[in-house]
């Protein structure tokens, strides 16, 4: 999410007439994007701005500016220990970045929070600005923003504010227009994406509906009257697995709570979308699940999980796990270890548990786990999740993939990397690389715990030519 803030806001300064500096001494505007929902993000930005300091001492004419959830939730202290910072900024003005720097060129430093996101305003999406994206043929597309959920871990909700879903047809309109543009693979944002479109119907319910009202929430479903009078996340996804000249879609993150046969049903139907599913499981144990507010248990995740996989073949599975949540003992512990064995993920992304302040679980220190054994946790859980990835590695061997051609590996550019349709990466030796955003044939040779390693078989498409846009001048 914050990645694709990112881009955006390089795609704004671009539009603005700026160019990407090779380096902090070439640039005259430095944007730190910030994430506080890692870990150490203060400390990283402090760290970062001493350096900034030391460069703006030499040539204070360089702008510096504070984007992303950090600067949201710490605006008042970010001007206070780094008054060289000229601009500050929130998550729900990212399209103002440019305007913002104009203004304290001219008037001095600048601190622009909002609250919250306004719905009729197509900019609070940030897959409606312009973008500078780091690869021609992939691309990501908001759906939806905020989070009306409130695990007791997470800072999310405080810092993007509510669920905001992004109109349908504007979904697949950008899709559509990103496709004319050389783009073949998409990956779909929203921090649950299977509640997509909840805060459409209710505006319907609200008023009277209008016809503009129907089209947003997707007009075709909400007069269907055998169902529900809304467009389903299960409807985007083949909505837009359908747009001529896609070839993959994937998208991050559903939640296992709203995990409905529907989505799994569209995903096996829908050719372009990947069968790749990463469904965040957070913990084994019901206990800190419920302390969690996670909304499920154990059992029902790998009762989902199961259907996803009788009904998608050849199914991907990757989530995430924290370890050390607050009150977490040793037997809660080794529920998490059972469950992640028996759902044999693909890979996971593993936390040892760290306060958010703010957040309802940071507030019970009285029940913190000793930082000790949560590292010793972590690295148990580290061995379970690397054994099942290597057996899911090593059940690929002999097969012949189709994968997108993403560059040259960054370890040995003898290799080529490229990317399966269960996302994983695959390094293959070739003389002359297939042109990044083809699609190759490759056969697994060997596995490692991070990626697999291939021979090429054939290319099978080449990438797409981009379109050229011819500047239109008045005369
Ligand atoms: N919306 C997604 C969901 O419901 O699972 C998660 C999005 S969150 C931005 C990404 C991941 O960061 C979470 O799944 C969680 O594992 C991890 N995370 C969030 N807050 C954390 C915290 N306070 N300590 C450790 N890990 C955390
Ligand atoms: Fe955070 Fe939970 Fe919302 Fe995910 S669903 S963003 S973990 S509050």
């Amino acid at each position: 999410m914050n990645e694709h803030d990112s881009e955006r806001i390089a795609g704004l300064l671009d539009a603005d007439g700026l160019e990407a500096a090779e380096s902090i001494d070439d640039a005259d505007v430095v944007v730190l994007n910030t994430c506080c929902i890692r870990e150490n993000a203060d400390n990283k930005l402090y760290g970062h701005l001493g350096h900034l300091k030391s460069v703006k001492d030499r040539r204070p004419e360089l702008q510096i500016a504070i984007a992303g959830c950090l600067a949201q939730k710490d605006r008042d202290l970010i001007r206070e220990r780094a008054p060289q910072v000229d601009v500050v900024f929130g998550t729900h003005n990212v399209h103002r970045a440019a305007e913002l720097l104009q203004e304290a060129r001219t008037g001095g430093p600048v601190v622009e929070i909002l609250e919250g996101a306004v719905a009729e305003d197509a900019e609070a999406f940030p897959s409606a600005l312009p973008v500078r994206r780091e690869v021609a043929h992939a691309a990501w597309v908001t759906i939806q923003i905020g989070c009306d959920n409130n695990c007791a871990f997470c800072i999310v909700p405080a810092v993007r504010g509510a669920e905001m879903s992004r109109p349908f047809a504007d979904v697949v309109a950008e899709v559509t227009e990103l496709v004319a543009d050389g783009v073949t693979e998409v990956t779909l944002l929203g921090q649950n994406v299977n509640s997509y479109g909840r805060d459409l119907t209710t505006r319907l319910r609200g008023d009277v509906p209008v016809a503009a009202d129907r089209d947003l929430a997707g007009g075709r479903w909400v007069d269907d009257q055998r169902r529900r009078p809304r467009a389903l996340f299960a409807d985007l996804l083949r909505e837009v697995g359908a747009v001529p000249g896609l070839r993959r879609v994937r998208y991050t993150s559903p939640h296992p709570k709203d995990f409905r046969a529907d989505v799994a049903v569209a995903m096996a139907e829908t050719e372009t979308v990947c069968e790749h599913l990463h469904l965040p499981l957070q913990s084994g144990s019901d206990r800190i699940l419920a302390a969690m507010h996670r909304g499920y248990t154990a059992e029902r995740y790998l009762e989902r999980l199961a259907e996803a996989r009788t009904t998608i073949e050849d199914l991907a599975v990757t989530t995430d796990i924290i370890v050390g949540f607050p009150g977490e003992t040793d037997d809660d512990f080794e529920r998490t270890l059972e469950v992640a064995a028996e759902a044999g993920y693909d890979s996971a992304y593993t936390f040892i548990y760290s306060p958010r302040p703010g957040t309802e679980a940071a507030a019970r220190t009285d029940s913190f786990v000793d930082p000790d054994a949560a590292g010793d946790r972590y690295e148990r859980l580290r061995a379970v999740i690397d054994r099942s990835t290597r057996i899911r590695h090593e059940a690929r061997i002999g097969r012949v993939e189709t994968a997108t051609v993403e560059g040259p590996s960054r370890r040995d550019p003898a290799l080529f990397t490229a990317r399966t349709r269960q996302n994983k990466m695959i390094h293959v030796p070739s003389p002359e690389h297939p042109k990044v955003g083809s699609l190759v044939d490759v056969r697994v040779v060997r596995a490692g715990t991070h990626s697999l390693r291939g021979e090429l078989v054939e290319v099978v498409a080449d990438a797409p030519r981009r379109r050229r846009r011819i500047p239109v001048v008045a005369v």
